[in-house]
């Protein structure tokens, strides 16, 4: 078997355009126009590239970006007064403060300052616990980029074993608490779990988002089954160049029914879902109904 490649940056590109047209008929019926605020901390230049590429597509959507670059020194109490200024900004519609921030400053603390109506990351802890409660909710991004491409596969997730690898706050737990949402019956699997293998060998559906190059393996994967690699992971590439590769080995394709690429699978999906969320919030705010997308 090979397995169907998911295109995650053309389903990435096609939701991009459909928030385009929410944001052009928000514009349009409001007079109105959403804004992301993108705050960097510091001078990692995987987040910077990350935030330019951020900016842009908030740009290309037709959403106001409001960046803001502050020093690797600055205090918490510095960047909590920001934060409580874009709370108070009407025109900012979402609010994202890029992780991991400075030794100095306390994450969770920043998290829980934001406005959760402007949390278009979904860490804060109401929407965490939104989530998992089955209640309407701002949800991770990257998360919900996972969901949308398992969907493009199979109509309806229910009934369906999923097995997540990882349990971290920013994927593992909340794609759990989605794909249980969509009614798939869900393991998280972890660094602690026994015979992991056979766990994964289990899943119609298997999301792995541990951060280990190629870990998974085409005899860890049922035949047939729908598979989600989040990982990135920088490996020695050749003449002396490094290359991005997944969680997942090669020889999965073998043995999957589809899977996601790297790079070009979830990756591009987390702009797309952010810009969502960001339409999404700026509807909620005004006491609309959700954009039909
Ligand atoms: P993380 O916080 O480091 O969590 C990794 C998870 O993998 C942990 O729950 C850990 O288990 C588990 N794990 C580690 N080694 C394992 C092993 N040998 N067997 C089983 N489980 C193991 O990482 P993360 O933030 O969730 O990110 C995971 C990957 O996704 C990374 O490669 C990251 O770069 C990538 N990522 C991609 C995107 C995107 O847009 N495409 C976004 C976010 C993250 P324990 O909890 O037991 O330690």
């Amino acid at each position: 078997m090979t397995a169907r490649i998911i295109d995650g940056k053309s389903i990435a590109a096609d939701l991009r355009g459909k928030v385009a047209e929410g944001v052009h008929r928000l514009g349009r019926d409001q007079g109105d126009v959403p804004g992301l605020a993108v705050v960097l901390v510091g001078e990692n230049p995987a987040s910077e590239v990350y935030v330019r590429s951020k900016s842009k597509a908030v740009a290309e959507a037709g959403m106001r970006p409001f960046d803001h670059k502050l020093p690797a020194s600055t205090g918490e109490a510095e960047l909590l007064a920001l934060v409580a200024t874009l709370n108070a900004d009407p025109a900012v519609s979402g609010i994202l403060v890029q992780l991991p921030l400075p030794a100095q400053i306390d994450t969770q603390k920043v998290i829980a300052a934001i406005d959760p109506a402007k949390d278009v990351d979904g860490f804060h802890p109401l929407n965490v616990g939104r989530l998992a409660s089955g209640l309407p909710a701002l949800v991770p991004c990257t998360p919900l980029g996972c969901v949308m491409l398992a969907k493009t596969v199979h109509d309806s997730l229910a009934g369906m074993e999923a097995v997540v690898v990882g349990r971290s706050n920013i994927v593992g737990k909340p794609v759990a608490q989605l794909l249980l949402a969509e009614n798939a019956t869900v393991t998280i699997a972890h660094s602690k779990t026994r015979d992991l293998a056979g766990v994964c060998r289990r899943a119609d559906v298997l999301v792995a988002a541990i951060g280990k190059a190629e870990m998974v393996r085409g005899n860890w994967i049922k035949p047939g089954a729908t598979v989600i690699d989040v990982g990135i992971n920088r490996v020695p590439g050749e003449g002396g160049k490094s290359r991005i590769v997944g969680d997942v080995a090669a020889e999965a394709r073998d043995v999957a029914g589809a899977l996601t690429p790297v790079p070009g699978g979830v990756g591009p999906m987390t702009i797309a879902c952010l810009l969502l969320n960001t339409l999404r919030a700026a509807h909620a705010q005004r006491g609309l109904a959700p954009p039909k997308i």
